[in-house]
């Protein structure tokens, strides 16, 4: 299965050794593959949050912009043992599998819009919920528009999950449950938020946000044991995610740092790639600077600011500190660069953050 043939991904040393190892005799090669292939095999899931819980996994911090280090947009939340994820950007399903996540216990995924950075691995990310032990069709939450964005993923997948029915047998892959459902979700026009579900003591909110032309676009807030987190999803400064993120102890925005971007149009400009210019030109009124979020977040009060969907690319600490100018003069205290792996945990009805980084 796949997930099997991800955990065989082993380093580079240890194919080394079993390489020369099986050339010299394949007997000992493949012994010393079974022994490998059954401590990897066994290693435990990761704890993401305990019964009283509440926890953010970034799955992807990166951008539409190529990014070897950092996966496109998503994060998960851990409510209890309840999974949600917010967004499948590309690369993040892998993430997932790569840290072994149970996403057999997934409950649904909220999309904040159907830019394809956002939506790009919702196939892969139903998939391998199904193939994981999923009973039921995947429930998607996302705004107006969502039926269409599902109907086409689920007929996209068709074929795919029919074959693996068929090779695998409907006790293990029904095929009732491949498919994804897609729930609308509206927030009335004179109203920022709107609450979505609420369940188990799990609250989420949805939030309108300013990502013109794209309307409407949200964000998400989880509520859990008097814990909070806040998804931004992608959007310009907006005092209505200030006023809904209010309290909240996480809120994890995206962010543009428009003087990096305009010295890559230039630069672009002047190799007379002027596509690339023109696009680099249209997208700082898309997002949030760093600048714009530390201000929401000191608005709204929250614990900590957490940078995701940072663009452009920070290859190097230096482009790192670049992107944060300014901003430890805004938020001195509770504020860091998102990566890929970080865990936020936060222990319910206390005022504890705890954080770590899972390893694939
Ligand atoms: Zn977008
Ligand atoms: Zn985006």
């Amino acid at each position: 299965m796949w997930n099997v043939s991800l955990a065989l991904g082993f380093g580079g040393i240890c194919f080394l050794v079993i390489g020369i190892m099986a050339w010299r005799r394949p007997s000992t090669g493949l012994y010393l593959f079974k022994r490998i292939a059954r401590h990897r095999l066994s290693r435990q899931r990761p704890y993401l949050a305990g019964e009283n819980e509440i926890a953010v996994l970034l799955c992807g911090t990166g951008s539409p912009l190529p990014d070897p280090k950092r996966a496109g947009p998503s994060a998960l939340i851990a409510a209890g043992d309840k999974l949600f994820v917010i967004d499948a950007g590309s690369a993040s399903v892998r993430n997932l599998l790569l840290w072994r996540v149970p996403l057999g216990q997934l409950e649904g995924v909220f999309v904040t819009h159907f830019h394809s950075d956002h939506i790009a691995e919702l196939g892969e990310l139903n998939l391998q919920s199904w193939v994981a032990g999923r009973s039921a069709p995947l429930k998607v939450y996302g705004p107006p528009g969502i039926e269409r964005v599902i109907a086409g993923f689920n007929q996209a997948y068709a074929h795919d999950t029919a074959y693996r029915t068929l090779h695998h047998g409907a006790d293990l892959l029904a095929l009732h449950a491949a498919g994804m459902e897609a729930i609308t979700v509206t927030i009335p026009p004179d109203n920022g938020t709107g609450v979505v579900l609420e369940a188990d003591g799990v609250k989420i909110t949805a939030i309108r946000v300013k990502h013109d032309p794209v309307k409407p676009a949200y964000g998400y807030r989880f509520d859990f044991r008097g814990r909070s987190i806040v998804i931004s999803g992608d959007t310009a400064a907006d005092q209505n995610l200030a006023t809904a993120a209010k309290g909240a102890d996480v809120l994890v925005h995206d962010a543009l740092n428009p003087q990096m971007v305009k010295a890559l149009e230039d630069a672009l400009t002047m190799s007379a790639n002027l596509r690339a210019a023109k696009i680099m030109q249209d997208i700082p009124g898309y997002h949030a600077s760093p600048l714009d979020a530390a201000s929401i977040a000191n608005t709204a009060g929250v614990r900590l600011l957490v940078f995701t969907h940072m663009v452009p690319m920070l290859p190097n600490q230096a482009a790192e500190r670049m992107f944060l100018n300014g901003v430890r003069a805004a938020r001195p205290h509770g504020v860091e660069l998102g990566h890929d792996g970080r865990l936020i945990r936060l222990p319910g009805n206390s005022t504890v953050l705890q954080t770590t980084t899972l390893q694939g």
